[in-house]
Formats: structure tokens, sequence, C-alpha cells
């Protein structure tokens, strides 16, 4: 397999996930939202909602330079209180199965 293009020393997918949250903030995704006891706490206000109640407007996946098993993945979100934020997500084998299944759940289309 052929390894991903890289374009500089400072375009590691960090930096592609964090430019990509600074779009994500500037076009309305603004709340810091996370991973948290297999849902996701929106940081605006402190609420918690499961997976499937959170309505995942965009995401993006980050294949990882050194491991392209291990992968970050950015949610754009929309909370049932409300808020709009992102949730950065680690998914590789050193992922957590509780976080891994919250990403999972999330990245589920649903009708
Ligand atoms: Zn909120």
């Amino acid at each position: 397999m052929p390894a991903a293009p890289v374009c500089g020393p400072m375009t590691g997918p960090m930096d592609t996930l964090s430019e990509r949250m600074r779009e994500l903030h500037a076009a309305g995704w603004s709340e810091q939202c996370s991973v948290s006891d297999g849902g996701v706490r929106c940081d605006g206000c402190g609420c918690w909602a499961t997976p499937e109640a959170v309505n995942v407007d965009k995401f993006y996946r980050f294949e990882g330079l050194s491991d392209p098993g291990d992968e970050s993945i950015l949610f754009a979100i929309s909370m049932p209180c409300g808020h709009r934020g992102t949730v950065p997500a680690a998914y590789g084998k050193d992922t957590a199965p509780d976080v891994a299944d919250v990403v999972t759940r999330l990245g589920r289309p649903r009708g």
C-alpha cells in the first residue's frame, strides 16, 4: 500500500484536525464537546446525550501517518440542548472500548 502523501513537515494529522476544528468553530460549531460516559458531553451547558440523540452534521476522518490503523475523527454535531460543537475522537487499536463504541454509534447513518 502506498504511503499517504505528506505535504510538509508541519502537516500532520493533528494539524489537519485542529485546522478543520477552527474552520468549524468559525462556521458555528463553536462549543467544545467531548466523548464522556458512553455518550457526548456538551461543554457549553454541561448536558449529556446518547450518541443516538446527537445529530451529526458532518464528520471527517484523519488517517494516522505513523500507523494508518490509527484514525482521528472529528464530528461536527448539534446537541439536543441546541448547542453546536465539535467532538474530536481517536479511533484505533489503543482506543478505549467505551470511546470506540460512542464513535461507532455517532458515525452510523440513521434514518
Ligand atoms: Zn449545551
